[in-house]
């Protein structure tokens, strides 16, 4: 037997490695399994290459718990280390390795959290102890075994291990023993092994055996009590052969939706999806799927996950992927993004800002490919999609620039257009006297009613824009659009919405304009720069509230961002009265009595915050009550 010290230097290594990165102490299963991926996958080379003899066909990798001894062991039947590898490997090379990585990330704590680099010596994050038994491949090289209890001597010996192939054996510390349970393992198996290329297995299962022909026709009631015939099968917790790493032209549909499935179960069905894959300038594989976005849980529970060559790394892909694709779920795999950097060195990588640009581009050509090939079905997708693009057209230039042409609108009639079919539309009716194409939008097709019968009465196309980034959206298109503005449905009485030059004929007199204008004014006590009196048509409301578009999109900026109302907001109400409608050119012009005068005036003003949704409780009460007696005169 050998004894020695691993290195001077390194006194105090373990100490930190078994509290460091506490947080993130199961990956030790990811690195301990990855290497025995590693090792199975060189012996694989070997023999491809003719120099291993030995057969490769059905290497395994195993997990094994032993609860007596307290220790969790990773058997692979890989390539082996000779007594001097190991002492290269594991002595030197390994334990330098750890060491650059503590040294580097010091003063980083959970910020790389989920990134590679500690290897094997994060054994010694769970493991008071640890035995390597391991065979090489090599012909004639004897078995040893390594031994080391978490401080810098080791113990090398030899060992009667007969198969070529690594024992990692971990004798787990007293206050870590849920490394001990089976649930954690296969738990953690599941998180970061569920796609390694080497089959894993993790104890046993029961499989149901069929039964014999026959079996069927004779069931009776008799069968059904019984319990069916099962048998015990090796548990292989991974996919070996996930499906982003296959061609494309291999796939069905049903394949990509079963994937997803994998991904996570019991979700909604993904709209479409696309395949990544690419080699140069770098090498990434995935899938990302478009989700269906009217179940907001499983958007944002469902995250892309990151990998790196099969190996499980992180959900938290913010660096890779664009924000706004960040709702996305599915793949991506990539041997180049570097993963022992921080966040920050991430993000300024160029490899993976090129990662980033090329995932933008991709997603881009796919909603392209589906806007051309199947118009009618894209559309009918739009209420899913639409937030993506728009989020995507509004913080990416690039973007924007890749699918103006497919960003769609939708009218109140349940049209879609994309915005220069659009605008090209309304062209000939809403270009106002500045030349200006106006985009009338609703938020809500029900609320609004009143103002878009209005508008549709007037000859105009109203769009529905009723989701909260909407209003971002349109400043958007303004900025980048030649002499285009959207303005909402109540921001204006109907007559100016696209302002023109010719005006309607007024059926009031001037003194008329000016008893009203008092009567107004002081019956609800607004201000003068509050009100006016125009001639609108005579179906148009008689009394209308209406709100200048940039002080609406102000407010609703404010509120946004604080998350309540703003303060004020309803001083900045317009309150109009339709000098043409009947209700005040010939009613309430011509009633005597001044209570009733102010009663009516009281109870216009009440029909039009009624329209605006914005009648409640006591006032709501008493307009009904008003109503009914104005129907019994
Ligand atoms: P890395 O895997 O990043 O090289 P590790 O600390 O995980 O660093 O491992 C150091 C070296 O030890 C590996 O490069 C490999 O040569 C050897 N090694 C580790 N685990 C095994 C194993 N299961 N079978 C064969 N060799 C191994």
């Amino acid at each position: 037997m050998e004894k020695g010290h691993i290195s001077v230097q390194t006194e105090n290594i373990f100490p930190i490695i078994k509290q460091y990165l506490y947080s993130d102490q199961e990956i030790f299963l990811r690195e301990l399994v990855s290497n025995a991926v590693d090792a199975s996958q060189k012996l694989n080379t070997l023999a491809r290459k003719g120099v291993y003899k030995g057969s490769t066909e059905n290497l395994k990798i195993n997990i094994a718990i032993d609860a007596e001894q307290k220790t969790l062991t990773i058997s692979d039947q890989g390539i082996g280390m000779t007594a001097d590898e190991v002492k290269k490997y594991l002595n030197q090379l390994a334990l330098s390795s750890a060491n650059d990585f503590l040294e580097k990330y010091k003063d980083e704590g959970a910020g790389i959290i989920g990134h590679f680099g500690l290897g094997f010596y994060s054994a010694f994050m769970v493991a008071e102890k640890v035995e390597v038994i391991t065979k090489s491949w090599q012909e004639g090289a004897d078995a040893v075994k390594w031994i080391c209890s978490g401080d810098p001597s080791y113990e090398l010996e030899a060992s009667d291990k007969t198969t070529v192939g690594t024992d990692i054996i971990l004798y787990i510390n007293p206050e870590d023993e849920e490394y001990l349970e089976e649930s954690k393992i296969r738990g953690l198996l599941d998180k970061y092994c569920k796609f390694l290329p080497i089959p894993i297995q993790f104890g046993e299962r029961d499989e149901v055996v069929q039964e014999e022909t026959g079996a069927e026709e004779e069931a009776s009631a008799d069968d059904e009590n019984k319990e069916p015939k099962t048998i015990k099968v090796a548990n292989i917790i991974n996919n070996t052969h996930p499906l982003w790493k296959k061609g494309p032209s291999e796939l069905t549909d049903q394949d990509y939706i079963d994937f997803y499935d994998e991904l996570y179960p019991y979700s909604e069905k993904p709209l479409f999806w696309i395949h990544l894959n690419i080699d140069f300038p770098f090498n990434l594989t995935g899938v990302l799927y478009f989700p269906k976005i009217n179940n907001q849980l499983e958007v944002q529970k469902n995250k892309i996950q990151l990998y790196s060559n099969q190996v499980y790394v992180t959900d938290e892909v913010k660096e890779i992927v664009p924000e706004f694709l960040t709702l996305l779920h599915g793949v991506i795999d990539s041997p180049d993004i570097p993963l022992n950097v921080s966040r920050s060195a991430l993000q300024s990588d160029r490899n993976v800002k090129k990662i980033t640009g090329y995932i933008t581009k991709k997603v881009a050509e796919k909603l392209k490919g589906l806007f051309t090939e199947d118009r009618s079905s894209y559309e009918e997708k739009w209420s899913d999609i639409g937030v993506f693009v728009k989020y995507g057209m509004i913080s990416d230039d690039k973007f924007y620039d890749r699918t103006k042409d497919i960003a769609l609108v939708k009218n109140v009639a349940d049209e879609s257009y994309t915005l220069n079919e659009y605008f090209d539309k309304i062209k000939d009716n809403q270009t106002d006297k500045n030349d200006v194409k106006v985009a009338i939008y609703a938020f809500n097709k029900e609320a609004q009613d009143s103002y878009i019968t209005d508008a549709t009465n007037y000859g105009y196309d109203v769009l529905v824009l009723d989701q909260v980034l909407d209003n971002h959206f349109i400043q958007n298109i303004e900025q980048k659009w030649d002499k285009v503005r959207f303005a909402r449905v109540d921001s204006e009485t109907v007559d100016q919405l696209v302002a023109k030059e010719e005006k309607l004929e007024t059926a009031l007199s001037e003194k008329e304009e000016e008893k009203l204008k008092t009567l107004f004014t002081s019956t609800l006590s607004i201000a003068d720069h509050q009100f006016q009196i125009r001639p609108l048509p005579a179906d148009s409301a008689p009394v209308q509230i209406v709100k200048p578009e940039f002080m609406r999109r102000m407010e609703d900026m404010q509120r946004l961002q604080s998350g309540q109302m703003a303060m004020g907001s309803m001083n900045i109400y317009q309150v109009v009265v339709n000098g043409n409608h009947p209700l005040i050119a010939k009613k309430l012009i011509n009633m005597r009595s001044e209570d009733k005068k102010q009663e009516f005036t009281k109870y216009l003003y009440n029909l039009a915050l009624l329209n605006q949704n914005m009648l409640q409780g006591k006032s709501l009460t008493e307009f009904m009550k008003q109503s009914l007696e104005y129907a019994g005169n």
